[in-house]
């Protein structure tokens, strides 16, 4: 008997659908055959949920999404002009994405940075500092720190309008994503490079202790302390030295944004978002809006949000290397996305699209 696996799939937003569409066309390839099966429920999430149904997680998907064993989300967000339809604490982040991530207390995102030797050409970076490829796992806390703390606006006697956001953690929420790290360093090369802000930030001082305390259960890992500000400069100068990075919420945001940049684009950076519960996979882009409905956003962020889903969620390892190789076959037969440099100008853009139906044939 087949094993069946019921999984929420959020569409998003801006290029969400479009992503979405292709990642669940390589899904449903993988099912067949695999004595696995995926009942796939679809529910409104982000800004068009807002529109739509008046709220941007509503009741309703929250059912969905307890019910599933998964979460497939696609990137959620309105442009900067269409936001200001919406009442602040109701815009796609603080409205749904924060919640969603809270619900599930998914504290542990996993973000791969990940280039192979033979895409380096991919990274505006010069040949000779991503020679060899880059292979980074960043790994975020997701749920406390500054996203998550108490906030207050208000005006003073005086007139002046203020603001305070608090970043907040306590001993129990550090230990658990360091926990996670250090496993992950473990797995890989064991050396843990810690970012934090200890010269200035107390909750990083707090950080740091808890860390020299979670250590002494991993004497084989190796821990380097890089300040987060410099953290990204030598991201730039050599990426190749990081192995398995772990940081606060904002930090994290960033810095994997700017690890996106090293590889060409942020289309090729997936993740997931995993709790002690429950998981969800999404993008760690967000939706895009200046290339939505134009059928050339790169899919690799999306469909290797299902492979993580299938090797995290699911155990089934040997499809997502699969899915991996297959998208790495089809740039290495000399196509690409619109996103993606290409500085001889040899390689073939395809569509969205296209892009999948060439992993669907490699698979
Ligand atoms: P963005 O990540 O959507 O886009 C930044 C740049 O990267 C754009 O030029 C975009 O075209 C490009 N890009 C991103 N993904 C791509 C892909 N798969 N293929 C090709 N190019 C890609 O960031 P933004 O423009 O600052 O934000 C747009 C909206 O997304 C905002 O509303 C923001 O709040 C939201 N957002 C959501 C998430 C999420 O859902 N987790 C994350 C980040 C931002």
């Amino acid at each position: 008997m087949s094993e069946k696996h019921i999984i929420a799939v959020l569409e998003g937003d801006g290029i969400g659908p479009e992503i979405v569409a292709v990642a669940l066309k390589v899904l449903q390839a993988v099912e067949s055959g695999s004595g696995h099966e995926f009942e796939l429920r679809r529910a409104a999430f982000g800004g068009k949920a807002w529109f739509d149904c008046g709220s941007a997680f509503p009741e309703e998907t929250k059912q969905v999404c307890d019910g599933a064993d998964a979460i497939l989300k696609g990137p959620i967000g309105l442009s900067f002009e269409e936001s200001k339809k919406i009442p602040v604490d109701e815009q796609p982040e603080r409205g749904a994405l924060l919640p969603l991530r809270s619900r599930y207390n998914t504290y542990a995102n996993f973000r791969p940075v990940y280039l192979p030797p033979e895409l380096a050409h991919f990274s505006p970076l010069k040949p000779r500092v991503v020679e060899g490829g880059i292979d980074i796992m960043m790994i975020r806390e997701l749920v406390g720190g500054l996203y998550f703390g108490k906030k207050e606006v208000g005006t003073r006697d005086d007139g002046t309008r203020y603001v305070r956001e608090s970043l907040d953690y306590d001993e129990h929420q550090i230990a658990q994503i360091l926990r996670v790290a250090f496993d992950e360093a473990m797995k890989r090369k064991k050396v843990l490079h810690n970012i934090h802000k200890n010269n200035v930030l107390k909750s990083s001082v707090l950080w740091c202790e808890i860390l020299d305390e979670v250590a002494v259960d991993y004497p084989e890992v190796e821990v380097k302390h890089t300040i987060v500000d410099a953290a990204a400069t030598a991201l730039v100068l050599n990426p190749r030295q990081f192995d398995v990075m772990v940081m606060e919420n904002m930090f994290g945001d960033i810095l994997s944004d700017l690890a996106g940049g090293l590889l060409g684009s942020l289309g090729l950076m997936p993740s997931a978002c995993v709790g002690d519960e429950k998981a969800y996979y999404e993008p760690s882009h967000g939706s895009a809006p200046d290339i939505a409905g134009q059928g050339i956003a790169n899919p690799y962020s999306m469909i290797g949000s299902v492979a993580m889903m299938l090797d995290m969620s699911f155990g089934m390892t040997d499809e997502a290397r699969k899915i991996w190789d297959a998208m790495r076959d089809v740039f290495g037969q000399g196509f690409t996305t619109a996103d993606l440099k290409d500085p001889e100008g040899k390689l073939e853009p395809i569509s969205t699209e296209a892009f999948g139906d060439k992993v669907l044939e490699q698979l």
